[in-house]
């Protein structure tokens, strides 16, 4: 099995590599949750977690996959008939639409181009329109088109309506790049385990404003799992309501702790670079940037026209022992997508650049000679010691 190698790269926008680090929390004998022992980490994760939501504001630690702490912002502040506006611009921006329309929301759908980001401008327009809206719902990082939106700008806007809160689903964008909460304007923030996180799949981290708080004591939505009003008073108890998820706040303890050490700059720094690598050393190869306005969590390359992306990444699995993803829906074998995010070394990146280079030639050999592989390959490896 190609994980068993030790040159297994998992280079996907979620689930990424682990640090051995979390590796070795992960492997730990298991403990009740309710003992002194959990108690003391399960203290130090919900302080220490607000530092990556940079929020004053409570966080709370879902044991569901991303999708749903989406649905746990959803039916804490929703009322069946409430006026929602989903923007929507690739695939993750669907599935919220769609949970919205589920619970009974009126869905106005903000239709983006997939690779193109929202303008702040049509979401002004329905707002003065419908200043009764509930709430916008936006992704931070578009994961399926690699596509990041001008959170900041839709916060500052937002706030001016009293009665509308802004969603923002940042499952690969908190902890990967800069999303302060509080500073702007967030009222609703989702983010995932396996993906920034760099964490195996099973939970999510919610936290709601102030202003979100005035409507979740009277939203009128069922929820039961969900309501996270239980959750809070567990918290405050310093429980967590139901079973707690002991593995994973143990690994999120480690990561949290890590992340404190070298500092979110850092850590942003980081991903920003292997981002950086992969844009310019992913053009060279014969790649173009699929998104407008690129995040630094995924990368999506448009694959040239004639050849097929889905059997680039199976060849890069099966051969070379690297997983990227492929395209979704309309840009099924159109692009290839490379996660930036978890525990990737320098060395993984260089091979990623070798190997796809390779499997280019593999599928046509005039569109890249070995000289010119072998050639970038000394550039991207100049330049990841010109840029540290
Ligand atoms: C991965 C992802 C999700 C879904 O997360 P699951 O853990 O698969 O439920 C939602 N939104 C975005 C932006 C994502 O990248």
């Amino acid at each position: 099995m190609t994980s068993h190698n030790d040159d297994y790269s998992l280079l996907a926008p979620g689930p990424v590599n682990l640090h051995p680090e979390v590796r070795k929390a992960l492997a730990l004998p298991m403990i009740h949750h309710r003992t002194p022992e959990f108690d003391k980490i399960l203290k130090r994760v919900l302080t220490n977690i607000k530092s990556v939501f940079q929020t004053q504001e409570d966080v709370f630690l879902l044991t569901a996959t991303g999708s749903g702490g989406m649905e746990a912002l959803l039916v804490n502040i929703l009322s069946p008939g409430d006026k929602i506006i989903a923007i929507v611009s690739g695939k993750f921006g669907e599935r919220w639409a769609e949970m919205a329309k589920v619970y009974g929301a009126q869905v106005t759908i903000i239709d983006v181009p997939w690779g193109e980001t929202v303008k702040v401008s049509d979401v002004e327009e329905l707002l003065k329109k419908n200043p009764d809206t509930r709430a916008v719902l936006c992704q931070a990082c578009e994961t399926s088109t690699a596509v990041a939106h001008p959170i900041e700008q839709l916060g500052a806007l937002i706030k001016n309506y009293p009665e509308t809160l802004f969603l923002v689903d940042a499952i690969t964008a908190l902890g990967a790049y800069p999303l302060p909460m509080d500073a702007w304007n967030i009222d609703g923030l989702v983010a995932g385990s396996q993906k920034a996180f760099m964490l195996p799949t099973g939970m999510a981290f919610i936290s709601f404003s102030q202003k979100a708080w005035k409507i979740i004591d009277k939203a009128t939505c069922p929820r039961f799992y969900y309501d996270i009003r239980r959750e809070k008073k567990a918290n405050s108890g310093g429980e967590t309501y139901y079973s707690s998820n002991v593995a994973l706040i143990r690994a999120l303890d480690v990561v949290l702790n890590m992340i404190a050490t070298q500092g979110l700059e850092q850590l942003f720094h980081e991903i920003h670079r292997r981002a950086e690598f992969t844009r310019r050393f992913g053009q060279m190869l014969g790649f173009t940037l699929f998104a407008k306005s690129p995040s630094d969590s995924v990368t999506a390359l448009r694959v040239p026209a004639h050849l097929d992306g889905q059997k680039i990444r199976l060849h890069l699995e099966q051969v070379h022992n690297i997983t990227i993803m492929g395209g979704q829906d309309q840009l099924k074998g159109k692009v290839i997508r490379v996660g930036h995010m978890g525990y990737i070394r320098d060395a993984e990146m260089l091979r990623l650049i070798d190997c796809l280079g390779y499997t280019l030639r593999h599928f046509d050999p005039d569109s890249i000679t070995l000289e010119h592989i072998s050639n970038i390959s000394m550039e991207a490896k100049n330049w990841l010691e010109q840029n540290p």
